[in-house]
């Protein structure tokens, strides 16, 4: 089965695509996942309480919730979702092939949004509970690198204090992240500490009330209080599908064009957190969507033009079949 554009993913990027496309009279079919990459559809905010940042929600919103309206406003302009996972692709030539699980033949696209997400690792048992009741409390956050730095010391904001647990006898954070990190007033760096296990209050929705850490070289262990818990370690993109496909940095994230979901094949968009390793938002995830539904609409209008017309002048050549029948050859984006 053909589509015109095909969105993977179901977080807040995915649908924002969805949403301008299916405006668009495009037909898109967003491939939500069924516990794809160890996330329910919805993405990651399905695994959180409140939202209270993102705007138009003044009391703030439930993050399954949030979810549940954006899937419902995607399917209300005519998106077709389908519960299933995409397992692997091919993106050498156009139309792309798509194979969702279990399947033995693939659908195809004249276009695809990449909006896959990212994962926190969990390496605590037990929830992240926090939210409104950060304020004034202590809070911790794990990890000792640049975005734990930045972390704790945005939320020193709020709490009483904040205890940085670093694994390690050391941060990894840049010198100059560091040396303002160990300087601040509100902030304990911890190292050689893990945490073991969130403890709370023993009822539905009870708030987290401490912490269970341990001395990985000694095996000591300690409880803490806090009141709120922050990953700041292994944030992982969820591109191993593209591995090899896309061009990707060292930490894996796909690498679009600076302002744009550009990536290094032409017809193929990415957006949210599979792109983003600096601001990991609910709100910019949905900006990216937006930028990579309005991208990809563009795109297809110039393929409909050049089907028309018989092709945009200078760029008609590489976009045709080859005269013995092959699939145009796979063309960088001229963008980039
Ligand atoms: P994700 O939300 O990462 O969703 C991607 C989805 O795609 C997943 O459901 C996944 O299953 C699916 N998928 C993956 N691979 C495939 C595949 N091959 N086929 C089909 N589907 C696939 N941000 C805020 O702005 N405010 C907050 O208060 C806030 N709180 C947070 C609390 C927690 C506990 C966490 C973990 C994150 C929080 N965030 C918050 C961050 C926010 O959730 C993310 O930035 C945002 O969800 C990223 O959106 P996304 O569209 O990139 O995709």
């Amino acid at each position: 089965m053909h589509h015109k554009v095909v969105i993977i993913g179901s977080g807040p990027a995915a649908h924002t695509a969805a949403i301008y496309l299916s405006r668009a009279e495009l037909s898109p079919v967003l491939y939500e996942g069924m516990l794809a990459n160890g996330i329910a559809a919805g993405g990651q905010l399905t695994t959180t309480t409140d939202v209270e940042n993102y705007p138009g929600f003044p009391k703030g919103i439930g993050g399954q919730e949030l979810m549940d309206e954006m899937r419902a406003q995607s399917e209300r302009f005519g998106t077709k979702i389908i519960s299933e996972t995409i397992e692997r692709v091919d993106l050498s030539s156009r139309p792309f092939k798509l194979w969702q699980e279990y399947e033995e033949e693939p659908i195809t696209a004249s276009a695809v949004i990449i909006a896959t997400g990212a994962k926190w690792d969990q390496c605590v048992r037990g929830v992240r509970r926090g939210g409104a009741h950060i304020q004034k409390k202590p809070l911790v956050v794990i990890g000792g690198g640049d975005s734990a730095a930045e972390e704790a010391m945005f939320l020193a904001k709020y709490g009483s204090e904040v205890t940085v647990l670093v694994r390690r006898d050391a941060l990894r954070a840049s010198k100059t992240m560091a040396k303002r990190l160990l300087a601040h007033p509100k902030v304990k760096v911890r190292f050689n500490t893990v945490a073991t296990e969130v403890t709370g209050e023993e009822k539905t929705s009870g708030l987290m009330t401490g912490l269970r850490v341990k001395n990985p070289k000694t095996g000591q262990e300690e409880h803490l209080e806090a009141n709120g818990l922050f990953y700041a370690v292994g944030h992982d993109p969820a591109t191993k599908m593209f591995e090899g496909v896309i061009e990707m940095d060292e930490e894996k994230y796909i690498l679009t064009k600076p302002g744009t979901s550009y990536t290094n094949i032409e017809g193929v968009f990415a957006a949210g957190d599979v792109q983003d390793k600096r601001y990991r938002q609910a709100i910019t995830s949905a900006g990216s969507g937006c930028i990579a539904a309005l991208e990809a609409e563009k795109f297809l209008a110039e393929q409909e033009n050049e089907e028309v017309t018989g092709g945009i002048e200078g760029e008609s050549e590489a976009r045709k079949p080859k005269e013995n029948g092959e699939a145009p050859e796979y063309r960088s984006n001229p963008l980039l």
